[in-house]
């Protein structure tokens, strides 16, 4: 069972909540050099289109801080209106302080406590852009991260454990360090007069074990708003199912409030495929909804003919061309379930599950397509115009049942 979302500290960021009774926000990360304002604007643009509600963008060097107004002001221009996140290592005390333009226009900043210098450089540091935070009112994301974290802090719980009296693993020392980073980096924002309402936590580790035990830790230990993802998820189906793996578990035990999928885009693919990710996670676990789905079968050696995979994918096709245009006329639609499937044996069972759905013939059966509508036995549908058919019912569907829910 998906149990209900943990209450946390709600965060205002930009326009949107983070946490309390906020719903999950996908968040995203452009991967373009935001010395360059027009790519930058330009990929925050088509995040923001796929459906990122909250977009981050490393901020590393004097000319990436310069532009931060320029792509502020362009995604203004082009009516994209998202959280711009800023991402700091190193040098943010230096950056934050020095462009104040910058500092005043993103949305929030992520400050990673294991990159802010060492020893009483790290505390100098750290105040420094939390006080940067407090002069803007901005709130931040305390973003530890296992590959870079605070060596002076591991060390000394190292040296603490291996004094104990039953020592545990360095593994074990490993991950509550990881957890005590992000514990203690807030604690101490607040004694340095960042309100607690303007904290976000996350503790991004890169296994799927490892990072579902970080996150029940935190979650024990701090009701501060938490992002999750598992860094450097990977590419392609590693990376999908790997994060899809991790934050589900976490989703479904009410753990996070946004998340990210951090996957490796193939050269010159398209990054927004880690915000379609995030997507499905929430609708697949019944978080959210954000597009129409189909349930299709995987098909066996009762098919043999790519009829039902055909008709599956030119209906996915469809419904995503149709996605933005219902998004305003019929917005109630993305919870609509289409069902195509393959043959007799689940075929007309899954289809009435469906809100509306079609049965294909298998090997051997008469060519006919039963469609059931809300249950019910609707038509059947043969020929060679059988697809254009049914697409043409799904629109009749769409119109019929979801105009009657806005004008309610
Ligand atoms: S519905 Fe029919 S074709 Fe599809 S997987 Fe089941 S038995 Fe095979």
């Amino acid at each position: 069972m998906i149990q209900e979302k943990r209450q946390t500290i709600k965060v205002k960021v930009g326009d949107q909540y983070i946490g309390g009774n906020a719903p999950v926000l996908v968040q995203s990360m452009t991967n373009t050099p935001t010395e360059d304002p027009n790519a930058t604007a330009l990929q925050v643009k088509e995040l923001f289109d796929a459906g990122s509600e909250i977009v981050r963008i490393t901020v590393n060097t004097r000319e990436a801080a310069k532009a931060v107004p320029e792509i502020v002001s362009q995604l203004e221009r082009m009516g994209v209106n998202v959280p711009l996140v800023g991402d700091f290592h190193y040098n943010g005390h230096i950056l934050l302080s020095e462009f104040p333009d910058c500092a005043r226009l993103l949305a929030k900043y992520r400050i990673n406590p294991g990159n802010v210098g060492r020893k009483a450089r790290h505390d100098e540091n750290f105040k420094s852009m939390i006080d940067c935070a407090i002069r803007w009112e901005k709130p931040v994301r305390i973003g530890v991260n296992w590959g870079s974290l605070d060596q002076d802090l591991l060390q000394r719980m190292m040296d603490e454990n291996a004094a104990s009296a039953s020592p545990k693993t360095a593994h074990e020392v490993l991950i509550e360090a990881i957890v005590e980073s992000a514990i203690s980096s807030a604690d101490a924002a607040v004694e340095y007069g960042l309100p607690a309402d303007h904290i976000i936590l996350s503790a991004k580790v890169s296994e799927v074990p490892d990072l579902i035990e970080v996150y029940r830790k935190l979650a024990k230990r701090s009701n501060h708003a938490l992002h999750l993802g598992l860094t450097e998820a990977g590419m392609s189906m590693k990376g999908i199912v790997a994060s899809t793996a991790a934050l589900s578990i976490l989703l479904s035990e009410g753990i996070g409030d946004t998340i990210r999928a951090s996957l490796t885009p193939e050269p010159g693919g398209d990054r927004t495929q880690e915000v379609s990710v995030c997507q499905q996670i929430l609708q697949s676990l019944k978080i959210r909804s954000f597009k129409p789905q189909v349930t299709a079968c995987p098909g066996c050696g009762r098919t043999t003919s790519t009829v039902f995979q055909e008709l599956a994918q030119q209906i996915e096709k469809h419904l995503n061309d149709r996605r933005q245009q219902w998004q305003t006329t019929y917005p109630e639609a993305v919870d609509l379930k289409v069902a195509v499937m393959g043959c007799i044996v689940n075929g007309p069972g899954e289809s009435r599950h469906a809100d509306i759905g079609i049965s294909l013939p298998g090997t051997g059966e008469e060519p006919k397509a039963p469609v059931y509508m809300d249950g019910e036995y609707a038509t059947t549908l043969s020929g060679p115009n059988l697809a254009n058919d049914f697409i043409r019912m799904v629109d009749d569907y769409v119109q019929r049942s979801y105009a009657c829910k806005v004008s309610q």
